[in-house]
């Protein structure tokens, strides 16, 4: 498996409010953060940190297990930044998105999700996104009152309806597939899949080099406006476990 992962505040904004994790060998986690002053950033990368430090405990868990643990620990995540949003003035209103794989190795991929950040699949050249966006506009999409094009344009796509550490109770989607070894995993924020359609992004995977492809998916969002902090996982189930130690460590 190689791992590699891509973070550029934009072209548009001073921060970067999007944090990304990678707790080597198993999670891969993508956060973008949202609130006044700094605020975003905080809310993503305490997310995170809860986040991580929640699923310490995957490792030892059997499979019936696993699930459970991850929504635990995005509920942990949610009530952290929750809890600081509210003891402090400056951190009223953050929250963030947050999108994670757990891949223990064994052929199955563990994903849970709040909020618009994406996870997408590549396999034999075609492009799945996984993950529901937790949005306004995906609503009145499931409802059948705008179609795909008009979400992807529509003004108020940005309104999140969910997301971690804005209210108490959250509904996280959860989801358990299994990965082949030619498999591509894609976890990005807006920041790309709102600059970059996804025939773009199809058409950007047919590159066979992880690194390069990483880079033009970057150099995509950027060349297309770069209007958001742009953040992106890939992770290549074909390459070899040498490949992404040596990656980890560059990261
Ligand atoms: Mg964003």
């Amino acid at each position: 498996m190689l791992v590699v992962t891509k973070t550029h505040p934009g072209l548009v904004r001073e921060n970067n409010e999007d944090t990304i994790l990678v707790q080597e060998p198993y999670i891969y986690a993508v956060a973008d953060g949202m609130g006044g002053h700094a605020s975003g950033e905080i809310a993503s990368r305490s997310a995170l940190k809860a986040f991580g430090a929640a699923t310490h405990s995957l490792r030892r868990d059997s499979s019936e297990h696993i699930r459970d643990t991850l929504i635990e620990a995005v509920k942990k995540a949610n009530n952290h930044v929750l809890k600081m949003a509210v003891s402090n003035d400056e951190y009223t209103g953050m929250g963030t998105t947050l999108t994670a794989v757990y891949l223990p190795g064994n052929g199955t991929a563990y994903f849970c999700h709040v909020g618009d950040s994406r996870l997408y699949i590549y396999r034999d050249n075609t492009l799945e996104k996984r993950s529901h966006d937790h949005t306004y506009v995906e609503d009145l999409k499931d409802k059948g009152c705008i179609t795909s094009e008009e979400a992807a344009i529509h003004p108020e796509r940005h309104i999140l309806m969910q997301a971690i550490g804005v209210e108490e109770n959250i509904h996280v989607q959860c989801e358990i597939f299994s990965i082949t070894p030619n498999d591509r995993l894609l976890i990005c924020s807006d920041g790309l899949s709102d600059m970059v359609t996804d025939a773009e992004i199809a058409e950007i995977m047919l590159e066979a080099d992880t690194e390069i492809c990483a880079t033009n998916l970057l150099e995509k969002a950027l060349n297309n406006g770069g209007r958001d902090n742009v953040s992106l996982i890939l992770i290549d189930m074909a390459q070899s476990p040498k490949k992404a130690e040596e990656v980890s460590e560059n990261v």
